[in-house]
């Protein structure tokens, strides 16, 4: 068979081909974030090329005939035993089933080399060989089979190139030796945590540094403090910090901490008690362009504190090869509360009067995008969730916010209706039976003046719960017949439905792409209604023009309620080329609107400006206005 045969056969598998091609390249195929275990190859070779994620890739760029067979592609293809573990990883957050498309790239290659296709070797390169010396001979690859995990993701204005290398360091002296010898030769190299930035940031022409292998945690609990290496993921660092009694900060579970740090400042939940930027972390230690070591305590340290807002995205300055982070304590008595509202402006003088006060711990305003996506299991069931909580509850916004007795307390009596864990948990498990449910028409009827006045009857959650049933399985009824079983006791199981733990992991949110990819506009500025308010239909307008789907994502309060950060997300069928071009000029005639509205208020500062200097002082990023 030759390689055009082989690229027609696998071609010929659409619904597995668009299954490969629809991976988000969120990485959470690499984190064990449902206990059911993480791919054996994955954690043996470390490569992302081995773990499904990589195998999705694979089978991409081969049915593109983009490369060839190779010596790694069996590898990676033998490598994979069909446990199917990634189903379930993969189908929570993506509902997508890797297993199938690993299943359809075995029989493919079996198929090709049964009927005499050839493997292809990779010609000797000098410089592999010295890369070699430094990390060990299995840390590096030049092979297409593994550069193709590499290579690109659904970032649609990025014009991507293969790699020349792929390099796994261990160590920081590792990548030292790897700085100098790359700068010798000429050669571009680019720091890479998880690559679940999704916006064309981990990519290089040259060489990429995976830095996957550096897992390293050190807890240093009488300073309050978890010292972690540059390939641990937030919830390695998340789920180790409970287990002792902390919390951490940290925003999406599969990035790792030192590459969120640098590229958004890690912004998450919490950032109204935590802070972003340099409030994450006590000290860092990096390597500079020359191959140098320096920490930032250290006096003669360059200014990575410094934060300019320059119309120019900032370049890689350094590596973080390790970050000591801040350990937090935890309350026994910390609860969530949802807290509805049926417009933009009354969730935001709350949340702004609740960061003010400081209560609470964590505070976002939920969009109906994001709640939909976060809470139903599946993309059908979004539907019906937007449906309930924006059209028939009239709550197309909910402000999330955690803490302890005291803070709920206060949240009460500010006197605002809200939805209480065992509420959450009761609507939760039973998204599936709500919308033709007559039950939630009978609230209306119950009502006063206030609106939302039912949630205040006492009894309300109990009825609630005497009414739909707890059973996890209701909510599990839509779900793949043969991964129904796992995800009913998935659950069945407390934390799942607990918003102090779901708040604290994240998982739901990495379900933010799984109908269409997205591009975000994430930005910080004040929390002034009528220029939020004008920004927004700014988008809205561009979205419309574009004809893409443009969506409210959230707002977290910062810094006692001065400031706020926003996401907004343009979303695009990533399969559709002509829609890529439409989003394209929506990308950048809104990133157009927020420079406008900079030079106008002097107050806004986009994450885009921010990448590879997150790690800079809070003030300087929100604050100052001379660089
Ligand atoms: C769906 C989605 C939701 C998100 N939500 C949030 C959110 O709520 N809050 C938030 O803060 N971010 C959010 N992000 C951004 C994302 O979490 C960050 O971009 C994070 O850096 C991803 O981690 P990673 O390990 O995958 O980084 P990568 O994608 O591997 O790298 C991101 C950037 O960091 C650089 N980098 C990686 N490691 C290092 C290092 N050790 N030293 C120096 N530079 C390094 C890379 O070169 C690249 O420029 C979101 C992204 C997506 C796609
Ligand atoms: S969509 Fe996400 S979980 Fe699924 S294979 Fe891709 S990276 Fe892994
Ligand atoms: S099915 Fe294959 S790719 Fe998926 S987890 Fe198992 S070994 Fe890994």
């Amino acid at each position: 068979m030759d390689k055009n045969t082989l690229v027609e056969s696998m071609n010929a598998d659409k619904e597995i081909l668009e299954t490969a091609k629809s991976c988000g390249h969120y990485a959470m195929c690499k984190i064990d974030f449902l206990g059911c275990g993480v791919c054996a190859s994955g954690l043996e070779k470390h490569y992302v090329s081995f773990y499904p994620q990589g195998r999705m890739d694979l089978y991409a760029a081969l049915a593109e005939g983009e490369i060839p067979v190779t010596r790694k592609c069996l590898e990676i293809t033998e490598g994979c035993n069909l446990c199917g573990k990634c189903d379930y990883n993969c189908y929570f957050s993506s509902e997508l089933r890797p297993s199938k498309v690993m299943k359809a790239l075995k029989a493919h290659i079996a198929d090709y080399l049964n009927n005499g296709g050839g493997i292809v070797d990779i010609p000797h390169d000098g410089l592999l060989v010295e890369i070699k010396k430094i990390v060990g001979e299995e840390w590096a690859s030049n092979d297409p089979a593994i550069l193709a995990a590499y290579h690109h993701d659904l970032c649609p204005h990025v014009e991507f190139h293969q790699p020349r290398y792929v390099v796994l360091p261990q160590s920081k002296e590792e990548i030292a030796a790897l700085i100098r010898l790359l700068r010798v030769q000429g050669v571009n190299y680019v720091a890479r945590g998880n690559g679940a930035s999704s916006h064309g940031l981990a990519f290089s022409d040259g060489a990429v540094l995976d830095l996957s292998r550096m897992k390293t945690m050190d807890f240093d609990e009488k300073n309050w403090s978890v010292t972690v290496g540059p390939g641990v993921s937030a919830f390695e660092v998340q789920k180790a910090a409970q287990q002792r009694g902390y919390r951490v900060n940290t925003a999406e579970p599969a990035a790792n901490v030192c590459a969120n740090i640098m590229t958004s400042g890690l912004i998450s939940t919490y950032a109204p008690s935590f802070g972003i930027g340099a409030d994450n972390y006590i000290d860092a230690e990096f390597i500079g362009k020359d191959g140098e070591y320096f920490r930032l305590n250290e006096l003669t340290a360059p200014n990575l504190f410094s934060f300019q807002n320059n119309l120019a995205e900032p370049e890689h300055l350094a590596i973080c090869v390790s970050v000591t982070i801040k350990l937090h304590p935890r309350m026994s008595d910390e609860a969530g509360v949802l807290v509805p509202f049926d417009s933009l402006a009354k969730a935001l003088d709350f949340s702004k009067e609740c960061a003010a006060r400081r209560i609470g711990l964590a505070i976002v305003i939920l969009g109906r995008e994001f709640i939909s996506t976060f809470l139903a299991p599946t993309k059908g069931l979004a539907t019906d969730v937007k449906e309930i909580f924006s059209l028939r509850l009239g709550m197309p916004y909910l402000v999330l916010l955690t803490g302890d007795t005291h803070a709920l307390r206060s949240v009460r009596d500010m006197g605002h209706p809200l939805i209480n864990q065992k509420l959450f948990k009761t609507l939760y498990l039973n998204i599936p039976k709500l919308k033709s449910s007559g039950w939630l028409d009978m609230l209306e009827g119950v009502s006063n003046d206030q609106l939302f006045s039912y949630l205040k009857l006492p009894q309300l959650p109990d009825l609630a719960e005497m009414a739909l049933g707890s059973s996890s399985a209701t909510l599990t009824r839509d779900i793949d017949p043969e991964l129904r079983p796992f995800f009913t006791k998935l659950y069945a199981k407390p934390e799942l439905t607990n918003l102090v733990w779901i708040n604290t992991f994240r998982i739901y949110s990495s379900r933010y792409c799984r109908a269409n990819p997205s591009v975000s506009l994430v930005f910080y500025l004040p929390i002034d209604n009528a220029l939020i308010r004008e920004i927004q239909e700014g988008f809205d307008a561009i979205a419309a023009k574009h004809r893409v789907k443009g969506e409210f994502g959230f707002i977290t309060p910062l810094d006692c309620g001065k400031r706020c950060v926003f996401e907004y997300d343009f979303y695009f069928n990533h399969l559709d080329p002509e829609e890529k071009v439409r989003i394209q000029e929506a990308a950048r005639e809104a990133g157009a609107l927020l420079d406008d509205y900079d030079q106008k208020t002097g107050v806004i500062r986009q994450v885009r400006y921010l990448v590879n200097r997150g790690c800079c002082r809070t003030e300087n990023l929100l604050y100052t206005t001379k660089g």
